[in-house]
């Protein structure tokens, strides 16, 4: 069975409230820039990627793959790449990523996995993920949630969003510093964005 998710106005406030204190002091340091499959990354500020809330849906145990797609499946195909670095720019080998979403019309399969997997980063700190564009639901704009573990980091949970999205400016946990460099690819989306682990 899948559910739609309610946020109630108060959750997003709460949540929101509970967000601001999770910015990470900015680190300065050489930004280096380099290509991830073939279009250009986000240039590296090293400065550590805020946290966020996991939100209800989030369930352990997904599994490992690197697309979350599967037949059937509705909605826009986005491909998503980038790296996990640490905060002098440097990539970080296996860190683990865990990627949840909503489906196109905004809902989560709480009972199974559809639209969750997880993956580890190559020896130069590089994920690819294929998925859809997630829908919206009441409260919140487009986005994906992520988990990012790397040994002797804390874990980073956070959400990404995408440009341009009129419910981005509605919704109390958007931050435009998790905005993914997204653009138009055939009939679907390519997108990039870089975690920073602090
Ligand atoms: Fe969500």
């Amino acid at each position: 069975m899948r559910c739609r998710p309610r946020h109630t106005r108060a959750a997003v406030l709460g949540a929101a409230l509970l967000l601001a204190g999770c910015g990470a002091a900015p680190h300065k340091t050489a930004a280096t820039s380099t290509a991830t499959a073939g279009q250009p990354a986000p240039r590296c500020s090293g400065r550590p990627t805020i946290a966020e809330t996991e939100g209800p849906y989030f369930k352990a145990g997904s599994p490992a793959r690197t697309s979350l797609l599967q037949t059937g499946m509705r909605g826009t195909r986005l491909v998503l790449t980038g790296r996990v670095l640490t905060t002098r720019c440097a990539p970080v080998a296996g860190a683990l990523l865990d990627f949840w979403q909503a489906d196109a019309s905004g809902s989560y399969d709480n009972s199974g996995y559809r639209l969750r997997g997880h993956q580890l980063t190559d020896a130069g700190g590089r994920f690819r993920l294929t998925t859809v564009v997630p829908g919206e639901y009441p409260g919140r704009t487009q986005h994906i949630h992520v988990k990012v573990r790397a040994p002797g980091k804390p874990e980073l949970t956070t959400q990404l969003y995408l440009p341009g999205e009129p419910g981005n400016e509605q919704d109390a946990i958007f931050d435009p510093s998790l905005l993914m460099q997204v653009r138009d690819a055939g009939s679907g989306k390519v997108a990039t964005f870089d975690f920073v682990l602090g």
